[in-house]
């Protein structure tokens, strides 16, 4: 009997291979300059490097006085005061090693001068000021050197990274005004079937409410995507198929929920193929989410079709949409968090993507707290949650301290 094949064609993919066949496939966008308010959230396109040394100049590092170290080390315990130095006024030069110059934190250190004795260890008197009988008087004492952080034209911040209060201050410290950043995706959020009604707007007994979407308009905007068009379009093969084309000329992603499985009116893959958008996978190696669906349209757009019921839909965007988001904004990929369960969970044999609370308080740090819920479509579960964490399989069970990759909404 021939050997099966080592990877069985036929088997739906499991997250990773998933996650890298989307990746494979996505094109950065554009780049443009923004300036550093509007940065926050953005991918940073561009190296920084620094203006200037770091600190530019030997800087005075306490309140107090700036003195020869020498005159110290030869016994000099008394100085009079020759001027003030101030933050952000030009270099004052020591008169000679008998006088001293007060400095403020920020301040240029003298020249002449190679050490600072702050307040607390000198005293004030009619003629000048004493050093206390502790106060120590080392070359570069209080002062922190030109260039120690780092040197002129040295690298802050690689292109790539997500700018964050940190990166931003960063690139403010280099003199840059604007950066170059990742244009963001125009994105569609587009909720197939018949059944959903606006919040809003009477329903009856058999209809339910339209959830998913305004859930997923959130989670692009949390990521800072402004341009989303939201649409609702009918369980009929013509309407999608009409609906879904005007997208595909204007965005650069679209986002379907519902209408992906195998019932008579799952009609998203059929239209999809018939619009020339090229299937990468159906089905993922999961619970929930596996009729999960993604391809790519014929300007290279990224379409995602994620199951409908609310649950896989969340955890799907978060799991596969945000970082392909990322990644067409110039995103390096990042390994996720990884967090400790805090108490056993049963075993399961495919990957399931459990919600979680993450540990506060008197909780173990790096723990996550498992909020299960009762089914795909049990989404009050997810509120209140930080995101989930990606259990492998493991049909023995996950006891507690089981560290697993965490994915935050
Ligand atoms: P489907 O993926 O279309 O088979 O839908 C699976 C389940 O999710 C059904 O119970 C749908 O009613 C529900 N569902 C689909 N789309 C949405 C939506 N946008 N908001 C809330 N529930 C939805
Ligand atoms: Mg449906």
């Amino acid at each position: 009997m021939p050997s099966p094949p080592a990877t069985d064609p036929a088997r739906a993919l499991l997250p990773g291979e998933a996650e890298d066949r989307i990746l494979q496939r996505v094109l950065p966008l554009a780049a443009e300059s923004c300036t550093l308010r509007h940065c926050v959230g953005r991918i940073l396109r561009q190296p920084v490097r620094a203006e200037r040394d770091n600190p530019p100049f030997d800087r005075v590092c306490m309140d107090g006085i700036a003195v020869d170290s020498r005159a110290v080390a030869q016994g000099l315990r008394h100085f009079r005061i020759q001027a003030t130095q101030a933050a952000g006024a030009r270099p004052l030069v020591l008169a000679d090693a008998g006088a001293a110059i007060e400095v403020m934190t920020g301040a240029v250190l003298p020249v002449g001068t190679d050490c600072v004795v702050p307040l607390e260890d000198y005293d004030n008197r009619d003629d000048g000021v004493g050093l206390t009988a502790n106060a120590i008087a080392d070359p570069w004492r209080n002062v922190q050197r030109r260039g120690a952080d780092g040197l002129s034209g040295g690298p802050m911040l690689e292109a790539g990274i997500r700018l964050g209060a940190a990166e931003i201050a960063v690139a403010a410290s280099a003199g840059l005004a604007d950066l170059q950043v990742g244009r963001l995706p125009r994105v569609a959020v587009i909720s197939n079937g018949d059944e959903l009604v606006e919040p809003g707007r009477p329903l009856a007994d058999y209809q339910i409410r339209r959830s998913n979407a305004p859930g997923i308009v959130a989670a692009l905007l949390s990521q800072g995507i402004q341009c989303i068009d939201d649409d609702h379009l009918r369980d009929d093969g013509q309407a999608l198929r009409e609906g879904v084309a005007r997208y595909l000329d204007s965005h650069d992603v679209l986002i379907l929920s519902g209408g992906v499985s195998k019932g008579k009116f799952d009609f998203v893959p059929r239209s999809l193929q018939s619009l020339g958008v090229t299937e990468v996978f159906h089905h993922v190696e999961q619970r929930p989410g596996r009729p999960l669906w993604f391809g790519v349209g014929p300007r290279r757009q990224l379409v995602f079709g994620l199951p409908g019921n609310p649950v896989a839909t969340l955890v799907c965007f978060t799991r596969y949409v945000v970082p392909a988001l990322r990644a067409a904004s110039g995103a390096r990929r990042v390994a996720p968090e990884r967090l400790a369960l805090a108490g056993p969970l049963r075993g399961r044999s495919i990957t399931y993507f459990m919600p979680v609370v993450c540990g506060r308080g008197t909780a173990t740090p790096g723990s996550a707290s498992a909020r299960a819920p009762s089914g795909s479509g049990d989404f009050l579960a997810l509120a209140g949650t930080d995101g989930f964490v990606e259990l492998p399989p493991r049909p023995e069970g996950y006891p507690a301290g089981f560290v697993a990759d965490f994915h935050r909404w």
